[in-house]
């Protein structure tokens, strides 16, 4: 099972992605996957690129919309294991509403957020979870002037059943939070502070070595326990990674519809006969 493919990444050497790409690949590999099993759908930015970047079925949507289109992917076949990915610009800003909707919902899938604080491919304007004062000498020189939104907050907030936070340089963890994040039975959030080395000089691999919490070696910390899944979130502003909620209690948008897995379109036999094919070109026209 080999989820790479031949296309060569054009992310910027250091760019925090690359170990998003690899972490996915990996998880994918170590779940028994095929990759004619999974789709990996993906929004625009600089994580936008990775849906191409990945032996699977793959497509790279607009600004914002990789949730709507995963989702309508997995009503289509319910078979698949399917990753929809974004950006922190992407998929917290004009997808944010996306977002919230798709963690209510709770279908069936994996979002993958590539967190770098910044807009990377537009050259590093501040960004939905760029911090309040952080200043970028292009586009915030006298410092950002709103307050960050913190992603997994939000998650909470909006009733996701499984809420992670990783980072790219804990290849690891990151593997194993994507492999658990794929086998919950719902919506699932992995967001990834993902730096970009490039537009992003304050928060590098050493400034978030520095300020995340390893939820791993906090003695006590019980994922399941919401109340203080919040709080934790709250005390921290969201720098930990780790698993931060899982809860296996609650059904999935799926397993609430009787006779879905029958009914989706891929069980469909939608193969016509040339007679009835051009009827139906006849009457269209
Ligand atoms: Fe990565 Fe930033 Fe380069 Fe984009 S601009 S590829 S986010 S380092």
């Amino acid at each position: 099972k080999d989820f790479r493919n031949n296309v060569r990444p054009n992310w910027c050497p250091g760019c925090g992605d690359f170990s998003v790409q690899a972490a996915i690949q990996r998880a994918l590999a170590e779940l028994g996957k095929e990759p004619e099993e999974c789709a990996v759908i993906s929004g625009i930015g600089c994580s936008g690129r990775i849906s191409g970047y990945i032996n699977s079925y793959g497509f790279h949507t607009i600004h914002g919309r990789s949730l709507p289109v995963a989702q309508g992917v997995k009503l289509a076949n319910r078979d698949l294991t399917v990753i929809a990915s974004g950006g922190d610009g992407d998929g917290f800003g004009i997808g944010l509403n996306h977002f919230m909707h798709a963690a209510r919902r709770n279908m069936d899938i994996t979002y993958i957020t590539m967190d770098n604080q910044i807009y990377g491919l537009t050259k590093g304007q501040t960004s939905p979870t760029s911090a309040h004062g952080f200043k970028n000498p292009k586009s915030t020189p006298e410092g950002n002037i709103e307050n960050s939104l913190i992603p997994t907050q939000v998650a909470l907030a909006a009733g996701a059943g499984f809420v992670a936070q990783s980072f790219s340089s804990d290849i690891k963890q990151m593997t194993e939070i994507v492999k658990a994040a794929i086998a919950h039975k719902g919506f699932s959030l992995v967001n990834v502070y993902s730096p970009c080395v490039t537009y992003n000089k304050v928060n590098t691999y050493d400034w978030y070595k520095e300020n995340l919490t390893n939820l791993d070696e906090v003695e006590g910390y019980d994922p399941t326990n919401r109340i203080q899944a919040i709080t934790t979130i709250t005390e921290k502003r969201g720098l930990v990674k780790g698993i931060i909620y899982r809860n296996e209690e609650i059904k999935a948008y799926e397993d609430l519809i009787p006779g879905y897995r029958e009914q989706a379109i891929v069980h469909h036999d939608i193969t016509l006969s040339a007679e009835d094919f051009l009827k139906s070109m006849k009457e269209f026209a």
